[in-house]
């Protein structure tokens, strides 16, 4: 009986010493990250989401070339900011992964978003492939066929664990928008906060606007990374089709530390 409670009191202890490990690490590393000392190492893995034929052709031939304007754009933001530092951003691509990440819902509770958080991180330590250098941040890719014409879900990014999420299509027509929400979830790992309504997908005024000032304030013709939409007119919303008409508002680049 005293046995067993020692031993289970033993167990607790290791587990609150890996937790505190894990916090310890998360907080260095966002730490080092918001001091914009050196460049944040981003590794992409990609991943056949739906397992068809022409997505796995469209990933065999992706290289870290086709996400240079992720590149390009932190670097042309950062310099508005007077963050001297270029690159912001290094990718590198890893091989394909064959395992599908575990999936939450956007309407998940807390309970179920911690346990899906604990869940992720496990995953993504249990089936690394990288065999570079240790990366800052990690993002998991699930490519689909563009012709399932399917809704895709919610892409996401944990600050706490450095790990982003994204669903995209694999084509080269929608590489522009996967690049854009690329930057919006690895946004998120820096310690930005969404700028749109999560009832509408509206951009918050005027934190989500990229220029909240214009007058008349519509039609807006670029939008904020952390709102994800630019505001054409009451109703019509559009999703960026590249980086080049994407800023980083003065909010956003405060959460960052840019400013
Ligand atoms: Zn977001």
């Amino acid at each position: 009986m005293l046995r067993s409670r020692r031993f289970r009191s033993l167990r607790i202890i290791i587990l609150l010493i890996a937790l505190f490990l894990v916090a310890m690490n998360t907080w260095l590393s966002s730490v080092r990250i918001q001091s914009w000392q050196r460049p944040v190492w981003v590794v992409l893995y990609p991943i056949n989401a739906d397992g068809q034929a022409d997505t796995q052709m469209y990933i065999n031939a992706l290289s870290a070339e086709h996400f240079d304007d992720i590149n390009r754009f932190f670097a042309r933001e950062a310099g508005r900011y007077q963050i001297g530092l270029n690159p912001v951003t290094e990718f590198h691509l890893a091989p394909p992964l064959d395992v599908q990440p575990p999936e939450i819902d956007i309407q998940a509770g807390l309970a179920e978003r911690v346990f899906w958080s604990l869940s992720m991180r496990w995953w993504s330590w249990k089936h690394d492939n990288w065999q570079g250098p240790k990366p800052d941040v990690r993002v998991y890719l699930r490519y689909f066929s563009p012709r399932e014409n399917q809704q895709l879900s919610h892409s996401l990014g944990l600050q706490k664990g450095m790990i982003g999420l994204v669903n995209g299509f694999a084509s080269v027509d929608y590489m522009g928008t996967n690049n854009f929400v690329i930057a919006h979830e690895l946004m998120h790992t820096f310690g930005a906060s969404d700028k749109y309504s999560l009832e509408t997908n509206e951009p918050i005024f005027p934190d989500g606007y990229a220029d909240p000032q214009q007058k008349p304030l519509l039609p807006q013709t670029r939008a904020e990374v952390m709102a994800g939409r630019v505001k054409v007119s009451p109703g019509w919303l559009l999703i960026p089709k590249s980086l080049d008409d994407v800023i980083v508002g003065p909010l956003t680049a405060s959460e960052i530390g840019w400013r």
